[in-house]
């Protein structure tokens, strides 16, 4: 047996650690995890209500995050972080959700995306690294935005975006439809082509941008849940920045990404997505065995029916956290512990080599906590319908796993087309011709309309 799960000075009411895989923890890890159990009693999860009922911006939770270091949770120590692993920082983002506020558990998200994108290529960055060391003494939120109103999910694709070099800087224009705590970060990474990249859209750069220099309409953020994560539209319109505002080389976007950028978003939000399952799972306990029928003399918890749906939801979730933790150590192992160091070769990419194993994750955690909030619910009756057990809540917030970008319809695509045809097959900028379809289109075409066809493409030709 292990040790009791405490809820200040009583014991938890949902599930015990007897059902946390806690020794991928290590001792450090699972005394912060305390401390963060505690915060999201006290402050984390009565704030989560207003942020949903009135679209508040988590801001107030994000200062109590910062009180533990946690928004530098993966800076170096020597830069006065916590210099944390990536499976300290799963089970962070997964506790924040359970116990906490989901909204702030996306944001926070979003945060550890950026703060890895600028980790990433701090070390000969001097503005990099002086954001780095006052991220929680200065409660300095980050973020990211990457999706494009032109291409939607497909945020590795920035139509609307550029950049270009000016005398002593960078122009830099961006324009985004979603961008987690939009005008209310502190600090930005946004994606942009590059300067130099002439039409092709996989020639990608990235900059930090400021508060002041974001044009953000957070009164028009409204969404069916995650409400407090305010992910509204940004526009960076044309600002000239200094030069030291590009992270990393020109035309490092595509490798950000890949590297952490995406890495870092699949791992949270997954996390994410079973700290919100698992929070429905408490509930359902703590409401299940309270709540007696006076007829037959039995609690809910006493049906076989429900304790079905609470043993299919625990054995899932699990699942998919033992798989959110598997590459959550996997990445660990490639990189030190998540030593930044190792980039100052910037060639070093030891997480994007398990990039498609990530895409599995996060597939997984998304379909289940759809799953879970359906069956938590009905486990719940009508008393889950109504918001002040929190299930209502959960299932709303739980539903923007799925069509969050990489949207689980994109996610089982990469994996069956790479699984099938081979990774080059993805074409993620729209480059490679598809001669099989192009060629069982002509076959569809008579003689004059090939002619046509051919008189169009060679003007076209002659003008180019
Ligand atoms: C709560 C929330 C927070 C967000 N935060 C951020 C953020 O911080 N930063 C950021 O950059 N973005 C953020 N986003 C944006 C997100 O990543 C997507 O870009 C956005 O949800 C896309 O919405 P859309 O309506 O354009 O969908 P579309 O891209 O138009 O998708 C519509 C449908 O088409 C499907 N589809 C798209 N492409 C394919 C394909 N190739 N094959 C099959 N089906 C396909 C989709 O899966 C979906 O079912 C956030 C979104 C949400 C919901």
């Amino acid at each position: 047996m292990s040790k009791s799960k405490m809820w200040g000075p009583e014991a938890f009411w949902g599930l015990g650690y007897d059902w946390d895989p806690q020794w991928v923890l290590t001792r450090d890890q699972e005394a912060l995890q305390e401390k963060l159990i505690d915060l999201c009693r006290t402050t984390l999860r009565d704030n989560a209500v207003e942020s949903d009922r009135e679209l508040v911006f988590p801001r107030k939770n994000f200062e109590a995050l910062a009180s533990l270091g946690l928004l530098g949770l993966n800076v170096p120590r020597a830069w006065g972080g916590l210099g944390e692993d990536h499976t300290c920082t799963a089970m962070v983002v997964e506790t924040i959700a359970r116990y906490g506020c989901a909204s702030t558990a996306m944001c926070y998200t979003m945060h550890v995306g950026a703060v890895a994108a600028a980790l990433f290529r701090a070390h000969d960055n001097a503005t990099l690294q002086d954001l780095m060391k006052r991220l929680d003494r200065d409660v300095l939120v980050g973020t990211l935005s990457y999706s494009d109103p032109e291409t939607g999910s497909h945020f590795w694709y920035p139509i609307s975006s550029g950049a270009e070099r000016v005398d002593g800087g960078w122009k830099v224009r961006k324009k985004a439809s979603w961008t987690t705590s939009a005008g209310f970060a502190d600090w930005y990474i946004v994606q942009t082509t590059s300067p130099d990249f002439g039409g092709d859209y996989s020639n990608l750069s990235c900059f930090l941008v400021m508060a002041d220099e974001v044009k953000a309409e957070p009164s028009l953020w409204d969404g069916l849940g995650l409400r407090g994560n305010q992910s509204g539209t940004l526009e960076v319109d044309n600002v000239t920045m200094p030069e030291s505002r590009l992270v990393g080389p020109v035309g490092d976007g595509a490798n950000s990404n890949d590297e952490t950028v995406d890495p870092f978003f699949l791992l949270c939000s997954s996390a994410c997505w079973n700290g919100i399952s698992l929070g429905m799972i408490d509930i359902a306990r703590r409401h299940t065995t309270a709540r007696r029928h006076a007829d037959v003399g039995m609690r809910v918890a006493d049906y076989p029916t429900i304790q079905d749906y609470v043993g299919e939801a625990v054995i899932d979730t699990n699942t998919s956290r033992s798989f959110v933790y598997l590459m959550a150590r996997a990445m660990d192992d490639v990189t030190n512990q998540c030593d930044w160091s190792i980039h100052e070769d910037l060639s070093r990419m030891p997480r994007a080599d398990v990039l498609h194993w990530m895409w599995q994750v996060k597939f997984t955690a998304a379909k289940n906590v759809a799953n879970v909030s359906d069956k938590m619910l009905h486990a719940c009756g009508g008393t889950g319908y109504k918001p002040d057990l929190g299930i209502e809540r959960y299932l709303r917030d739980g539903k923007a796993g799925w069509v969050m970008g990489p949207t689980n319809e994109v996610l089982r695509q990469f994996v069956g087309k790479s699984v099938l045809l081979g990774f080059d097959s993805l074409d993620y900028w729209n480059q490679s011709v598809n001669e099989r379809l192009l060629r069982n289109e002509l076959k569809k075409m008579d003689g004059e309309s090939k002619k046509e066809l051919a008189r169009e493409l060679l003007a076209e030709t002659d003008e180019g």
